[in-house]
């Protein structure tokens, strides 16, 4: 009955979502803050005799506030259904080549699926000692395009833009995506470089920093050459990607960069906090440039700990995975939400 492709397939495990609203939820780095309260003012404001039509195709609004509010054109931009949506389009339309797709061993899980899903043939780079990204092990061989997270998942380490601009020196035939889905919360975009690169994608979303992981919109800018094999590939797939209220949403979202800027400053001092009080606790932590904390502790095994505190209803992300099966993700949370994990991981490590 079914397809033969589903034999092959290696499905992407997302977090959990329980249901149960006892759970604190440190597993999946949604924002632990609302987006801007102007949001609510937009869905009251929604007239619902018109959500019988189709949204605009092009999502032209959208688009065009995405274009002014990172000073590019507005043929830069590509709009989509989540950044995992545009990140598919990005692989089909960019990594079906000849010699394999290259991307980090340790880094977004999706990327082995997409590959997978497209039949894309790829090789992993491993990380160096400090978990940092070695570009350099990306141009000593014949690749179809390149991939990677920046800062990185689930590490949350970032590379610096010199280290990356040197590799687009040098890789200038084939695509380059970099997924900044954490890119606001302490490091610096790649967008300045775009100008000079023609092979350079960035994918963003409106998930983490924005808040907004519940209306599902993510985007691409990059050359208009590259846009246009983008829309292409969305016009044979699925013309209205954006529905009329997630659009609308997501445009108030770009509007007010106050609140913006003020939850950011919240989520990085909450890491700040989190990191003290898990180095109280001998935990070793990765330096972060996300809204998310990689860490391992020495003496405590990370599957267990993550089974204890689900027990205690407070979720983290365990990876079963070679390399990192001894580390733990947290989300940063709210000061009241770190509180209650730090509690729970101290009373279980001091009654092992
Ligand atoms: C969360 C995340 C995404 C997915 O974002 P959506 O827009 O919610 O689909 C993409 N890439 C990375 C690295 C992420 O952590």
């Amino acid at each position: 009955m079914l397809s033969a492709v589903l034999k092959s397939l290696s499905v992407y495990e997302a977090g959990e979502q329980p249901q149960d609203r006892d759970f604190i939820k440190l597993n999946t780095n949604e924002n632990p803050y609302p987006p801007s309260k102007k949001v609510d003012r937009v869905l009251r404001k929604i007239n619902y005799q018109k959500l019988n039509l189709y949204p605009d195709p092009d999502s032209n609004r959208l688009t065009e506030e995405l274009a002014r509010y990172h000073k590019v054109a507005k043929e830069n931009i590509f709009v989509g259904n989540g950044s995992d949506e545009v990140l598919a389009f990005c692989f089909y339309s960019f990594f079906k080549q000849d010699e394999p797709l290259l991307f980090p061993n340790i880094t977004y899980s999706f990327y082995k699926t997409y590959a997978s899903f497209f039949d894309i043939d790829y090789k992993t780079i491993s990380l160096d000692k400090k978990f940092n990204i070695d570009f350099s092990k990306f141009l000593q061989q014949k690749s179809g395009g390149i991939i990677f997270a920046n800062p990185n998942a689930p590490t949350g380490i970032y590379e610096n833009i010199a280290r990356i601009k040197k590799l687009l020196q040098s890789y200038q035939e084939k695509v380059v995506v970099i997924d900044e889905a954490y890119i606001d919360f302490g490091g610096e975009s790649c967008i300045s470089l775009l100008g000079q690169y023609p092979n350079l994608v960035i994918v963003r979303t409106f998930s983490k920093a924005r808040s907004l992981a519940g209306i599902r919109v993510g985007y691409v800018m990059a050359s208009s050459f590259l846009i246009n094999a983008l829309n292409r590939v969305k016009n044979s797939f699925n013309s209205y990607p954006i529905g009329t209220i997630a659009s609308k949403i997501a445009i108030c979202s770009l509007r007010d960069d106050e609140y913006f800027n003020k939850t950011i400053k919240k989520i990085i001092k909450n890491r700040l906090y989190l990191c003290e009080k898990l180095k109280e606790l001998n935990f070793k932590i990765l330096p972060s440039f996300t809204n998310f904390v990689f860490v391992t502790c020495k003496d405590f095994s990370a599957q267990v700990l993550y089974k204890k505190l689900k027990e205690k209803k407070v979720l983290v992300r365990y990876f079963a995975d070679d390399n990192i099966d001894n580390f733990l993700r947290i989300t940063v949370g709210t000061k009241s939400q770190i509180k209650r994990l730090i509690e729970n991981l101290r009373n279980i490590l001091s009654n092992p």
